[in-house]
């Protein structure tokens, strides 16, 4: 199996952390979510032990919500010593509904508005990490207003392309997100921040992309921001105490993807900065990452009913399931790659070559095509491996598909942590 968490029992059944997929789709239906807290516990804790060994005294990762945030995420995220970063208030609100300390929050967003700026303020959101100029004169002006001194950092853009999808590629110069280096911006905007009332910088923040299988990026982001912070200190004398490097590290989604090894990853990253502040002269900076899909893609498996299964002859079949792009947009958004399973039958030979369609009047509408798995019976479970990050977070109610339900498994029980939408929740909204 690709992931270690997934096995077969006697009865040809997958089970995901030692429990039945079979069983869960029967306990709590389908489309189910399915999040193995233990799994995601032991990748919090890679992060949290490589940081604290190999970079600067007070280096730690923050959790990135926007992969999948609800409220049973944030003790895990909290109990393993990792902070947040949010980019809503949305975000904001869940986590402290889950009683997430608001100062171990970073308030992302390259257009918070001035109602979440107040908002984030109001909260005592230990961090902003302001995207521009404009949000900066908001920002001071709220902080001053309630009497308080707001710890930020900039968000900057080495100009970097770690050549991943142009969709989720967002250290290059022409970008919505952050100020860039290049032009000479960044500098301006670190001037502004250091003048301004009511905010003190503690250092800078860039995010190059996501999915990404090599340190090379990571590293060469570092280079450019510790260049960068050398150019303001021979500027303006200012010295950063907190480099931000986002999130990015890549997970295996079928067989052929690379292995990655994030211990290593860090540790590579580590060995540039350090050695770079040796060069430079440059007291080393604490260093937080904001791993996403790495925390939690592949604790997370999405369980659907086979439903009608089509051949169209001389061309191929389809296998059409109960979800789909309302609960998991990727493939129709990036033509992402997804490992799938007829849970059901776990052991026969996947020799069924067929395309996963979900029910969406929408021909887009896929989940992973011309892939090969057992021949399904209509009702059997098929598994989409992976699905942990994005998608949750990016699902919709589309068509009126109503939203799964997410469960969560830890010592080998399941428990239900969000519920399954009603058409009663659909409607409560309308007049
Ligand atoms: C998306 C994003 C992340 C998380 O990226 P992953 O690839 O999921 O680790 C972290 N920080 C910022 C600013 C992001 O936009």
């Amino acid at each position: 199996m690709l992931y270690s968490n997934l096995s077969v029992n006697s009865l040809g059944h997958l089970t995901i952390a030692g429990i039945d997929a079979v069983e869960l789709a029967a306990s709590y239906g389908t489309p189910l979510y399915v999040l193995d807290e233990d799994r995601m516990r032991s990748k919090c804790r890679t992060y949290v032990e490589a940081m604290r060994s190999y970079l600067p005294e007070g280096s730690k990762p923050l959790f990135a919500s926007k992969t999948l945030c609800f409220k049973g995420i944030y003790p895990v995220v909290e109990s393993e010593g990792m902070d947040a970063d949010v980019v809503s208030a949305g975000e904001v609100a869940t986590a402290i509904a889950a009683g997430f300390p608001a100062e171990r929050l970073y308030f992302h967003g390259s257009n918070k508005t001035d109602a979440e700026i107040a908002y984030g303020v109001e909260q005592g959101v230990g961090h902003f990490v302001v995207d521009n100029v404009d949000e900066l004169e908001t920002l001071s002006r709220e902080a001053l207003a309630h009497g308080i001194t707001q710890k930020v950092l900039l968000r900057v853009t080495v100009g970097l392309d770690p050549h991943t999808l142009a969709a989720i590629n967002t250290g290059r110069v022409d970008s919505q997100f952050g100020v860039p280096i290049e032009t000479g911006q960044a500098l301006r905007f670190v001037r502004q921040a250091i003048n301004t009332e009511g905010v003190e910088v503690e250092g800078f923040h860039s995010h190059i992309g996501s999915q990404i299988f090599e340190p090379d990026s990571f590293c060469d982001q570092v280079d450019r921001l510790l260049a960068f912070a050398c150019e303001v200190r021979d500027e303006l004398g200012f010295i950063a105490r907190t480099f931000n490097l986002g999130g990015g590290i890549a997970v295996p989604y079928v067989e052929s993807d690379p292995k990655v090894d994030i211990a290593a990853n860090i540790a590579a990253i580590a060995q540039h900065l350090n050695e770079g502040c040796t060069q430079a002269n440059y007291p080393a900076p604490r260093v937080l990452m904001e791993p996403g899909r790495s925390i939690v893609a592949d604790s997370g498996v999405t369980l659907y009913s086979a439903g009608r299964i089509k051949t169209i002859e001389g061309y191929r079949s389809y296998v059409m399931v109960d979800g789909g792009m309302t609960d998991n947009p990727r493939y129709a958004l990036y033509k992402s790659a997804y490992t799938v399973l007829n849970a059901s039958q776990a052991n026969a030979p996947a020799d069924f070559e067929c395309t996963i369609a979900g029910r969406c009047c929408e021909s887009g509408d896929r989940i992973a095509e011309n892939i090969s798995i057992a021949k399904p019976e209509h009702g059997d479970i098929i598994a989409v491996l992976a699905t942990g990050a994005y998608n949750f977070a990016m699902s919709s109610n589309y068509n009126r598909v109503m939203r799964p339900a997410l469960v969560m498994i830890s010592d080998g029980e399941a428990r239900l942590a969000v519920r399954r939408q009603t058409i009663e929740d659909l409607l409560a909204l309308e007049a």
